[in-house]
């Protein structure tokens, strides 16, 4: 099976190095495209969505995550607080003299995005005529694991989040929530990934949940509506919920066959309750909305490690990080392969140029073998401003002009197409 670390490794995608630390991987320029071009689908499908980005800080003052109940359920993931090592000034002063209470100030590095959304819905006042109210960003946040279970991208200590959180109406939150799995299979569909199963991830014995019994039970009447409504096969478990609420769990299977959530759909009455949000009715009255909390791929770091192992390396072409590879017969077609690259280039597309000097054009083409495209140019295409077209399949196409070619790999390539040319080929 692939492993994403060694395959990331020889592909030079990511790597970590000690002197960084256990679950601090850094991206390589080709990992980065692959990642930049990811994060790039997420936004625009979320701006077509209807959400609005937003940015916000990986730390937050310890009493932020004290009112999001993540102080008292989940310290076990989050790292230790820092104390700012500053004298306390006249009204932290004031506080130590009532109440003895945080001479320092105490921040913490974020287990979670939520927190800082809310805070940020709560910063203005709403109507009711501005819900849904979609808050998306991908952003970092942090857990601290144990060492021993690091590894590559799919453990890390350091998470960049596609996340969002939708600020919505009791009415509105089967539509929404059900619109989010709409996202997320498509978005599956264009990385050209399939679930392993999807999952109502229920609260179990123990301590780690928020107690609320009647906000539990209709949330997972929700959630459930929303699967049923959805037709997609689902298990329920028990155990897997957050701690304030249920939740759709996407899994995945990697290659050691270890499954894992990538996306997921939660319903939250929890958090609205404890930074007291609210939304103006149309009776004038203040009203408590529902956040759902969703994402589409889950961490960046986890998703691409699934897509490296799950296409061996041959990202769909939009992803990829070289989309064509040009390869010039000999050094006479040199001139025209890089005319051909210009224009890859100004057609949006990642183009290089693998030249005689890097061996025989078989070498070449093996050496490419993860390039969804190879343009190869003889004597007969240069003079005709030809390219013949090589898959990454092993297919081969009639020469064609360079143009067509080129627009056509465009247009697939635009279109998040996971097929790499769209008529049957002889
Ligand atoms: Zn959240």
């Amino acid at each position: 099976m692939n492993d994403h670390r060694k395959l990331g490794r020889e592909l030079g995608l990511f790597d970590t190095d000690p002197l960084i630390g256990a679950g601090l991987p850094y991206w390589l320029p080709d990992g980065a495209v692959v990642r930049h071009t990811l994060e790039e689908y997420i936004r625009t499908a979320e701006r077509e969505a209807g959400y609005q980005h937003v940015y916000s800080p990986v730390l937050g003052k310890r009493e932020l995550y004290e009112i999001s109940g993540h102080w008292s359920h989940y310290s076990d993931d989050m790292f230790p607080p820092m104390e700012l090592g500053r004298e306390p000034d006249g009204e932290q002063a004031r506080e130590q003299q009532d109440g003895g209470q945080q001479a320092r100030e105490q921040v913490v590095l974020r287990p979670s995005l939520c927190p800082h959304h809310a805070v940020i819905y709560r910063s203005r006042t709403h109507s009711y005529r501005e819900l849904p109210l979609r808050m998306a960003e991908l952003g970092d946040m942090y857990r601290s694991e144990l060492s021993g279970v690091l590894g590559g991208l799919t453990r890390v200590r350091a998470i960049h989040l596609n996340d969002a959180h939708i600020f919505c109406t009791l009415e509105q939150v089967a539509d929404e929530a059900g619109a989010a799995l709409e996202m997320i299979r498509r978005a599956y569909e264009a990385l050209g990934l399939t679930p392993e199963r999807y999952r109502l991830s229920l609260p179990g014995p123990g301590g780690k949940y928020v107690a609320a019994p009647e906000l539990w039970e209709r949330s997972t009447a929700l959630l459930t509506e929303v699967l049923d409504r959805s037709g997609l096969p689902y298990e329920a478990a028990d155990g897997e919920a957050a701690f304030y609420g249920p939740k759709i769990d996407v899994q995945v299977v990697d290659g050691a066959g270890r499954e894992s959530t990538l996306s997921t759909v939660q319903i939250d009455f929890h958090q609205p309750g404890r930074f007291d949000l609210h939304y103006i009715g149309a009776d004038g009255a203040k009203h408590r909305p529902v956040m759902v909390h969703r994402s589409i791929i889950g961490s960046v770091e986890r998703a691409v490690a699934h897509l490296i192992e799950e296409h061996g390396g041959a990202f769909p072409a939009w992803l990829a990080p070289t989309q064509v590879v040009i390869l010039p017969v000999s050094a006479a077609e040199l001139p025209n392969a890089v005319a051909l690259a210009g224009r890859c280039s100004r057609r949006g597309l990642r183009a290089e140029i693998a030249g005689p000097d890097r061996g025989s054009l078989g070498a070449r083409i093996r050496e490419a073998r993860l390039v969804p495209y190879q343009a190869v140019i003889g004597a007969k295409e240069s003079a005709d401003d030809l390219v013949a077209v090589r898959l990454r399949d092993g297919r081969r196409l009639d020469p064609l002009p360079a143009e067509d070619a080129l627009g056509r790999i465009g247009s697939l390539v635009d279109a998040h197409r996971t097929d790499l040319w769209d008529e049957p080929t002889g």
